[in-house]
């Protein structure tokens, strides 16, 4: 006899542990290459003599830091377990059986998987010819059964980023009752001026009774903490409110809570290094782009190459090469952007690959 599981479940992949490739470089997760900062490390070491407590499973301290540095109020703001489990608790929180969250595609890993773990529908909206988000079609795409919207801005693993004007003309044609969620993980990378700042337009949102628009941001990415899983969402009350109630107890451990308050502290540091990717970034696309290879501008800390069919054997010749990359088949290949030394690894494996 075997046990009963749920059947929409076995078209989801099984676990598959991570390949790893000894003295590899690692530019496939847009992870920051350097080291979490010294201060950083010191409140981990300290935080870890007592870690036989509990955690504060409100995080509270770290709540009440989010807001001082958002503006917004301390029931406008909440932790979690890595933003991805936001992203389940968000669709927890919005959709029974039957109801649908709508995302860009490709984009996101996370955004299919943790749908259909909750057992809500989905509804992919291709990427325009440039490889961003389609603003219209999105808008096109919902229906009166959309409870939920992902707008992963700057897009994973595209790199694109949607301007002020296009992000409002998207939010004034979503019906009200539709939450939106801005994915900002790689926000600390968007240099350019035209991008703006999710939180800051989702308040503009609030301030005209719109309250049907959040933001997510993380500490894995520019903050370098994502060995510890913190991320936080930014949401009128109401929405946070019901996200916490489909929290799983003590889901942000206790050494997270204390990393993510000192890297807060330590944050003109962590930004210093977000600029000097940016810098990276500008000169990787440079050379790609004079190597010849299609590169669509990038707000993020990685790169998207549209490789098509050539995907897979760019991957290969890549690992030959001791490089580790992220390649998505019959699409394209991301790569992150990291150290100047690393990324010249990479491009000297980009420039030898037979085209
Ligand atoms: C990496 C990433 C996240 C964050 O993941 P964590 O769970 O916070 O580590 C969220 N959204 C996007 C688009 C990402 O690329």
């Amino acid at each position: 006899m075997t046990v009963r599981t749920r059947a929409d479940l076995e078209s989801l992949p099984s676990y598959v542990p991570g390949r790893s490739l000894p003295g590899a470089i690692k530019l496939a997760s847009n992870e920051v290459s350097l080291g979490p900062l010294p201060s950083v490390v010191t409140a981990i070491a300290e935080a870890a003599a007592r870690i036989n407590r509990y955690p504060d499973s409100g995080a509270a301290e770290l709540t009440a830091a989010l807001a001082r540095k958002l503006d917004v109020a301390e029931d406008q703001v909440t932790v979690g377990c890595g933003s991805v489990t936001l992203c389940q608790q968000l669709i927890q929180a919005t959709c029974a059986e039957g109801d649908e969250v709508l995302f860009p595609w490709r984009s996101f890993e996370a955004y299919p998987i943790v749908t259909q773990v909750v057992g809500a529908a989905q509804t992919r909206v291709p990427l325009t010819a440039g490889h961003a988000l389609d603003v219209d079609a999105m808008i096109a795409a919902v229906t009166p059964k959309t409870r939920l919207v992902f707008v992963c801005t700057p897009n994973n693993p595209t790199g694109t980023a949607l301007t002020r004007s296009e992000l409002e003309r998207f939010l004034a044609a979503v019906p009200e009752d539709t939450l939106v969620v801005i994915d900002e993980a790689y926000r600390e990378f968007v240099s350019n001026p035209e991008v703006p700042d999710g939180v800051a337009v989702a308040k503009e949102q609030w301030a005209r009774g719109r309250d049907n628009v959040a933001v997510l941001r993380t500490f894995s990415k520019a903050y370098g903490l994502a060995g510890l899983r913190v991320g936080y969402l930014v949401a009128p009350a109401p929405v946070i409110d019901v996200v916490r109630k489909v929290f799983i107890p003590f889901g942000v451990n206790a050494l997270a809570q204390v990393a993510a308050l000192a890297s807060l502290a330590a944050e003109d540091e962590l930004l210093a290094r977000c600029r000097e990717i940016v810098a990276e970034r500008g000169r990787v696309r440079a050379e790609l782009v004079e190597a010849g290879y299609e590169v669509p501008e990038s707000e993020a800390n990685f790169v998207w190459l549209p490789l098509g069919e050539r995907a897979m054997e760019f991957n290969e010749h890549c690992l030959a090469q001791k490089v580790v990359v992220r390649a998505f088949a019959g699409d394209g290949v991301r790569i992150t952007i990291t150290t100047p030394d690393e990324n010249d690894v990479f491009l000297a494996a980009a420039r030898s690959f037979p085209r």
